[in-house]
């Protein structure tokens, strides 16, 4: 048996293609059901639904022989011990800092002043503004970072940006682009020594629907 670690979702969504591309087709709609471990039409290959944050856990630990999560995940602190055979080009997103529109980063940034920066992503901010040479103090938040620099609990934040759109609905405005994410595909190591030739079809097959780059 091959267990394949999904969050729902977009990773979810943009899989699906890849998996068929494999020959590979869930049978169940996640959304339609509570299910966390669903079928495929290959017997030997199934689906389980995690967080994301936890998929590396699942597959460094053998709970699933594969994954697919974020770039960001990966490099938060999540990527251990895993092979990262491939970038699947999807959830593509960035990561960046985002103030109110009324915030002067810039100066603020010149001035040296100590920033307070809300995010999930504490040990990437950490490193980007080391690397800048910027004081700041770090709140951890774990959802809606928009929602600190309106509230006055920090004046920036490190978050993720798709189409901007929820910036825009609140009032903020990106500043910096720190680094652009997509999502990876994992593989449990000994996974990889164990169940060589199907973990290497799905790999290839997976490599082989990218578009080339
Ligand atoms: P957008 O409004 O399209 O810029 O999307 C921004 C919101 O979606 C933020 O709350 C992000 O945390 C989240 N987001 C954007 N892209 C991704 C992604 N690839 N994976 C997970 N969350 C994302």
């Amino acid at each position: 048996m091959i267990t394949l670690a999904l969050s729902k979702g977009r990773i979810f969504d943009e899989t699906l293609p890849l998996l068929a591309a494999a020959g590979i087709e869930v049978t169940e709609d996640p959304d339609k059901s509570r299910k966390l471990i669903l079928a495929t039409t290959r017997p030997d290959v199934r689906v389980v639904l995690v967080r994301a944050s936890d998929v590396p856990t699942y597959v460094q630990y053998g709970g699933a022989d594969l994954g697919v999560t974020g770039l960001d995940v990966l490099l938060e602190g999540g990527g251990q011990g895993l092979y990262q055979p491939l970038d699947l080009q999807i959830a593509a997103c960035r990561l960046s800092v985002a103030v109110r529109a009324d915030y002067d980063y810039a100066s603020a940034v010149k001035q040296g002043s100590r920033l307070t920066v809300a995010t999930k992503y504490v040990n990437l901010s950490r490193n980007f503004f080391a690397s800048k040479g910027v004081h700041v103090d770090l709140i951890k938040l774990y959802g809606s970072m928009e929602l600190a620099p309106l509230t006055g609990l920090a004046d920036a934040i490190v978050d993720l940006v798709s189409t901007g759109n929820t910036l825009k609905a609140n009032h903020l405005v990106e500043v910096e682009r720190i680094m652009d994410i997509s999502a990876r595909l994992v593989v449990n190591q000994a996974a990889l020594k164990l169940k060589q030739a199907p973990i290497r079809r799905i790999l290839d097959a997976f490599a082989s629907a990218l578009p080339q780059s």
